[in-house]
């Protein structure tokens, strides 16, 4: 009744797998897997391929923010990632932490006892922009709890570990409360004396290195690569770095980096923006100028021969961008915005020097007939975003204004008419 479906990155095969519709809430989600899992596990006789499906719908369409990205982009944005860490799972620890154990009763699954998986610990790695032109490696010591080397993660000395007599090893106890006559509450709550692990270790035969915990804290140093043309917010991951268990898959220690701020260079993908500021007579006669670049070089910049630069406007060097990601020896482009600072006012023989050899007025000359037709204005100073601003808000509070008597207005139409 399952063929193999053939792979595309639709968004609608996890729900195909599963047997839901995409509107089905998480206890539909739950209802199906437990249905399907139980029904194509291995252990009693299911396809496996059938039963790896069914695990990997149900991780993906479980968790809401996976669902989301799958939704959205379908199975191959979570492959590259996006939902962190992706597919793969072991299809029998999805299981297992569903049914928390056995749904078989009795004996249990053959697969021996669960994994958990423990937590990724997630660290922000901040490196200037210089650090990701040029790569750099950083050393960076961590503390991490290990499975303590004296007992082996027994926690005795002995390696002996007991049940816990409160719980008798279930790691929850039950309590049951009289409510009434012939009513009775029972409540499940973690056992104390164990905290839920279901073992206890005798006082003393405590394992003197952990004191009992299993895990110890160990210093490790890391050399964490960040490499030419790594992006801010890429993960540098470290498979099973993080803190040691018993019975867990240790999670990973991912370093997200996080660029700060360069005081003069902008990052855009693989190109860089540099800002310039020219005077007036460089931007009108020429310019040149030494441009320190993130490797430390020096850029000779300078203008073509009677080549004149308007404010605002760009030039572009190739190959002087940032490298780019596994292929630095290949380079984004750098962009070079250029301000022009004008002079606030000039005297009167400036004028008549620069109206010698600049090119003429293009206004035709006016005749005095023609002046007197015309009326007198004045010219003065704005700060054209203040202003627009500042119009905008006034129009917004007089819309609110009318909103207020169209609504007074349909209230008195009401009790006209009863
Ligand atoms: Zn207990
Ligand atoms: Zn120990």
């Amino acid at each position: 009744m399952f063929g193999r479906v053939p792979k595309k990155s639709d968004n609608t095969r996890y729900y195909e797998v599963l047997g839901v519709p995409k509107s089905a809430s998480q206890d539909d989600m739950k209802k199906a897997y437990r249905k399907a899992a139980i029904k194509n596990h291995p252990d009693k006789g299911g396809d496996p391929e059938k039963f790896k499906e069914l695990a990997q719908a149900y991780e993906v369409l479980s968790d809401p923010e996976k669902r989301e990205i799958y939704d959205q982009y379908g199975e191959d944005a979570l492959k590259e990632g996006m939902g962190g860490g992706g597919g793969g799972h072991d299809p029998f620890d999805i299981f297992q932490s569903f049914f928390g154990g056995s749904p078989f009763g009795g004996g249990g699954s053959s697969r021996g006892r669960r994994q958990r998986k423990g937590e990724d610990v997630i660290h922000p790695l901040k490196v200037s922009l210089e650090d990701l032109y040029n790569g750099i490696s950083k050393k960076l010591s961590l503390s991490r709890n290990v499975i303590c080397r004296k007992c082996n993660g027994k926690g005795s000395k002995s390696g002996a570990s007991m049940t816990c007599s409160g719980c008798r090893g279930s790691g929850m106890k039950v309590s049951i409360r009289q409510l009434g006559p012939g009513m009775i509450q029972q409540m499940q709550h973690v056992c104390n004396d164990c905290k839920g692990t279901g073992e206890k270790i005798n006082e003393k035969d405590r394992c003197p290195n952990c004191k009992g915990e299993k895990v110890a804290p160990e210093k490790k140093v890391l050399d964490v690569i960040v490499e030419k043309g790594m992006q801010n917010g890429q993960k540098i991951s470290f498979p099973g770095e993080a803190d040691e268990a018993p019975d867990t898959v240790t999670g990973d220690i991912v370093f997200v980096l996080q660029q700060k701020e360069h005081p003069k260079f902008k990052r855009k993908g693989e190109d860089l923006f540099y800002e310039h500021s020219l005077s007036l007579t460089e931007a009108l006669c020429g310019f040149q100028f030494v441009l320190n670049h993130l490797d430390g070089r020096q850029l000779l910049i300078k203008s073509n021969p009677g080549e004149v630069i308007k404010p605002d406007q760009y030039k572009a060097i190739n190959d002087e961008g940032m490298p780019i990601y596994q292929r630095p020896f290949m380079k984004g482009k750098l962009y070079i915005h250029f301000a022009v600072d004008f002079p606030d006012s000039l005297a009167r023989d400036q004028c008549k020097a620069l109206e010698a050899v600049l090119p003429p007025r293009s206004a035709s000359q006016l005749t005095d007939m023609e002046l007197d037709e015309c009326e007198e204005t004045t010219l003065h100073d704005v700060n054209i975003e203040e202003e627009m601003r500042r119009k905008q808000t006034q129009a917004q509070e007089a819309y609110e204004e009318d909103e207020d008597d169209f609504h007074g207005g349909a209230q008195r139409v009401q009790c006209a008419q009863q």
